[in-house]
């Protein structure tokens, strides 16, 4: 059912959904993972962020940068730990964090 079976990573995009297969690197519909409404939802609403913070946002400095990948990076891997529990032990999940900070001022 899932691309190459059920290893995921969640990982934030701009412009597309956050679930991949952690095998070929394709892009997973975010409806295709069995969790409920509530947990897809928030994470839409987590990977719009992302958009909004560390890929449009007009910072005001180094720091407010680094401070709102953090914020990401921690809400990010409290979704992915909630994820795991509601799927248990059928499905390899991985997080990967946002290291847009290390490309932009690295
Ligand atoms: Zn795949």
């Amino acid at each position: 059912m899932l691309c190459c079976g059920r290893k995921i990573k969640i990982e934030a995009a701009f412009a597309s959904e956050p679930i991949w297969c952690s095998v070929c690197k394709s892009n997973i519909p975010i409806d295709d993972i069995p969790i409920k409404q509530e947990l897809i939802q928030e994470l839409q609403e987590w990977n719009r962020a992302f958009s909004v913070w560390l890929v449009d946002y007009k910072f005001k400095s180094t720091e407010e940068y680094f401070e709102l990948e953090t914020r990401h990076n921690q809400w990010g891997n409290e979704l992915t730990e909630r994820i795991k529990k509601e799927l248990g032990h059928a499905f390899f999940i991985v997080f990967a964090p946002s290291n847009l900070s290390l490309y932009m001022y690295g």
